[in-house]
């Protein structure tokens, strides 16, 4: 009887047991302004009151209920924490990235993801998808994350990506004869719907989130073609109905436009990058309610970088001057289009951290900047099917609240200067510094 006393406990949510636990004392945050992410518009001063780990209530003007430690956000403005739906939290971009693949193993790449990942917390980025890693990592660092082991963002995460022989995500791509092998679903290569959708089941296994494939060619891949589709429709579809009996959504790395073609009619849940998308492709994905995130931080990154001789091997190097200026042209057209977007980065092709650049460059393509915090904010949220938990400063939510200065809707670049940041009730930065643990 006790035992069982005992495991109902244990599998209560962890907010629940510190609500259970706790006589917390409530912080109230007085913020200068709040932006109000469901209607797109910047409220003027108002009270956020958070119980534990949830927002209790958000008030316009500066008062405290009685008992309250008040937080003065004078001269800032409050937004949900925000959420970019494209990260690697277990890698970055460096000229050394190809030869080190040969000399780390996964602890090498483990202990640099808890760095990243307490940059990118400090940039206001308090959820993220991982969308691809090494030998699972991003899933013990998201564990690690959860338990409070390590600082960093909520982690909704992809553990390995799935690919074809040969194909984007194909981790023994530019191998010799002895280390090439012939990696199969668990490692995350497939050929075939039974191969798909052992694939999905094994990720399911290994306590992923999500399921991420590649279905065309990519960027940085040790290959030659970055946008040849490499999957199959009936693979994406296998993948797609297994996903979904184990409650996964799919995300599909995708350039060129007959492999987004095919994700989008084999049910994914986004297209990410999604370079070479023709206009009937994207009457498609407005069809099928297909998310795009786009990921122009990426292109914008390596198309520069691909000019430094010896920064990327020979076969990524023109890769990269193709698919890296076409990027925030393909998103400007979806935008027009009424394509649904969810911000999303690719953290790791840049350095972790400069994530909110990508406000600028969509606000610079013609997005407005309301339209873009809430792709980062509700938008997202709704991708991640957490709508109802992240993405809004409201009542219920989870806690997690940035501040910055000035107003980032005259001027969205005053996202790259964050003040404050809360998640989970728990204070991490102040007056723009980290606190100490
Ligand atoms: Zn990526």
């Amino acid at each position: 009887m006790s035992r069982l006393l005992l495991l109902a406990v244990a599998t209560l949510p962890a907010h629940a047991v510190a609500q259970a636990t706790e006589a917390v004392t409530p912080i109230a945050l007085h913020c200068a302004h709040a932006f109000d992410a469901r209607n797109g518009r910047m409220l003027d001063a108002t009270t956020i009151v958070i119980a534990g780990d949830r927002i209790r209530s958000i008030a316009p003007g500066l008062d405290a209920p009685a008992g309250a430690r008040v937080i003065d956000l004078a001269g800032l403005t409050c937004l949900p924490g925000l959420i970019d739906m494209h990260t690697h939290l277990t890698g970055e971009t460096s000229a050394h990235d190809y030869e080190e693949g040969f000399r780390l193993n996964p602890a090498d790449y483990a202990l640099r993801s808890t760095v990243y990942a307490e940059r990118t917390l400090m940039a206001g980025f308090t959820s993220v998808r991982d969308l691809g890693d090494t030998a699972n990592v991003s899933i013990a660092l998201r564990n690690a994350i959860n338990q409070g082991i390590v600082r960093g963002p909520r982690i909704f995460t992809a553990g390995t990506a799935i690919a074809t022989t040969g194909g984007h995500a194909d981790p023994s791509n530019g191998r010799n004869a002895e280390l090439v092998g012939d990696p199969g679903p668990k490692e995350g290569v497939i050929n075939g719907v039974e191969d798909a959708r052992k694939a999905v089941r094994q990720r399911y296994k290994d306590g992923a989130d999500l399921i991420k494939i590649t279905s065309t060619g990519g960027v940085l891949s040790y290959a030659k073609n970055g946008r040849n589709p490499q999957f199959t429709l009936e693979e994406i579809e296998a993948v797609t109905a297994t996903a979904r009996d184990y409650g996964f959504r799919v995300a599909a790395h995708a350039h060129g436009d007959e492999g987004i073609r095919r994700a989008v009619l084999g049910g994914v849940d986004s297209i990410e990058h999604g370079t070479f998308m023709s206009d009937a492709t994207i009457a498609l994905m407005k069809q099928h309610g297909t998310w795009y995130v786009p990921t122009i931080s990426a292109g914008v990154f390596v198309a520069d970088k691909a000019k430094t001789p010896g920064y990327y091997p020979d076969i990524v190097r023109p890769k990269a001057l193709a698919v890296g200026p076409q990027i925030q042209a393909t998103f400007a057209r979806a935008w027009k289009a009424g394509v649904k977007i969810a911000f999303g980065t690719d953290a790791a092709v840049y350095p972790h951290g400069n994530n909110a650049h990508e406000f600028v460059l969509m606000v610079e393509a013609g997005m407005p900047a309301a339209a873009a915090l809430q792709a980062a904010t509700v938008r997202a949220a709704e991708l991640l099917d957490q709508a109802e938990t992240l993405g809004e400063l409201a009542g219920g939510r989870a806690a997690d609240v940035i501040a910055v200065a000035g107003d980032p809707l005259a001027d969205v670049a005053a996202m790259e200067t964050v003040a404050f940041v809360m998640k989970d009730g728990i204070v991490f930065k102040q007056d723009g510094k980290p606190l100490a643990r």
